[in-house]
């Protein structure tokens, strides 16, 4: 069942188009990921699906529903979970906090989102502006599962992080994956990661898709023509 439809969309920062005809779709339970060299477009689809943008001509169906016109909050509530570029949990709130703010009922809880970064259950009473570049990571991604979504979207969520972190996150998103079901978009430049856990690629080109393949059918040949520098 299709989860998310998004329909030859285009998108303006001013006078300047960023978005030429975009169309991606996430059925329930699938990992999507989200690819292209920078500036083809990656972020801006991610904030006009998450409202932060309006997008001009096409269609976003989101569970159903057309989100044209809805306020990014109101959008959220519809259960999309997004895991925005650069790291932003509340600094002086401690991990514990930050979780509850986010919470709404359902699957996700403090139990099941310390169990898959225990990081975050051994630092529950520290303040989240002392953690590390990479446990603040985490506590976003909590933060997001904690709302309870039903599409997790993870903008570039390794980028900048030291190896091991980026494996224990990798690991979570694989576990995300396999013991919940959860559909993901996930925007990232490890191909290598990437084929481990999405299900399909969708390649973005100067603001339009160029390409759409099963994961396993990703060849060298087209990481060379789309994303290579
Ligand atoms: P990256 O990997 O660098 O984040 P991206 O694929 O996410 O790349 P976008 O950030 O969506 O690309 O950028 C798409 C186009 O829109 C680029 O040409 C970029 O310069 C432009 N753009 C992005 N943000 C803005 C902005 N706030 N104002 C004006 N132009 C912007």
């Amino acid at each position: 069942m299709t989860l998310l439809a998004i329909d030859g969309i285009t998108a303006f920062y001013g006078h300047s188009q960023a978005l030429f005809g975009v169309d991606l779709n996430v059925a329930e339970g699938e990992v999507v990921a989200l690819m292209g060299r920078n500036g083809m477009g990656k972020t801006t689809t991610i904030r006009c699906l998450t409202r932060l943008l309006p997008h001009r001509d096409g269609t976003i169906r989101f569970a159903g529903k057309s989100l044209a016109g809805l306020p990014p909050h109101r959008a959220a509530r519809l259960g999309l979970g997004l895991v925005p570029e650069g790291r932003r949990a509340f600094a002086p709130l401690t991990v514990e906090e930050n979780l509850i703010a986010a919470a709404r009922p359902g699957h996700w809880d403090m139990a099941r989102v310390t169990a898959l970064f225990p990081r975050l259950g051994e630092r529950r009473a520290q303040r989240a502006g002392l953690l590390s570049g990479g446990e603040q990571q985490m506590l976003v991604i909590g933060r997001a599962l904690m709302t309870n979504p039903r599409l997790l979207i993870l903008d570039e969520a390794t980028e900048g992080l030291a190896p091991l972190i980026r494996a224990e996150i990798w690991a979570a998103i694989r576990r995300l994956k396999a013991e919940t079901g959860l559909a993901i978009l996930v925007v990232d430049k490890s191909l290598k990661e990437l084929s481990h856990v999405a299900d399909r690629a969708v390649i973005l080109e100067k603001g339009r898709t160029a390409w759409t393949c099963p994961m396993v059918a990703m060849t060298q040949e087209l990481a060379d023509r789309y994303l290579g520098v």
